[in-house]
């Protein structure tokens, strides 16, 4: 990953040599020169350290952001646990709590879609006017549940 850091020894070692060069030089020309390319390799070396750094910096970055997620997975499945797919209605699903265990129009229901997406989105009862039925609404705008009567209803 970190591909200029040997790039920037590289050059470093260069200059390094260049330096050497230039204290066995006597003829004032061929100083200059040297230095020149002295100068050259410094600020070549520079450079590749900084795009280094740069990639330093931007796998620390990543690191952090999956150790955060690898958190946040972490924490939803625990929560997950907590809570059960359960048909509610014919054809109908919605996730509630495992240890519930009172009739189902009592129970939080949450969104099969929001909570297939790492989200805890409570279902909210409504009543459809025309042909007298029941529905739950996802606050996060996910289609409607409409059915008749719970499953548990005689
Ligand atoms: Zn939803």
């Amino acid at each position: 990953m970190l591909e200029n850091l040997p790039v920037a020894l590289s050059s470093l070692q260069t200059a390094l040599s260049l330096g050497r060069a230039m204290v066995d030089v006597r003829d004032s020309a061929k100083a200059q020169d040297q230095l020149i390319k002295f100068n050259e390799a410094i600020i070549s070396a520079q450079q590749n350290l900084i795009e280094a750094q740069q990639e330093h910096q931007k796998l620390i970055d990543e690191l952090r952001r999956a150790r955060e997620e690898c958190e946040e997975l972490r924490r939803w499945d625990e929560e997950r646990e907590k809570y059960v797919l359960r048909g509610i209605a014919q054809g109908v699903f919605a996730y509630i709590p495992t240890a519930y265990s009172g009739e189902l129009v009592n129970a939080q229901k949450l969104c099969t879609n929001c909570f297939d997406q790492y989200r805890k989105s409570t279902l909210q009862q409504f009543r459809v006017e025309k042909g007298r039925q029941l529905g739950l609404r996802c606050p996060n705008g996910c289609p409607d549940l409409v059915f008749y009567d719970y499953e548990d209803v005689k």
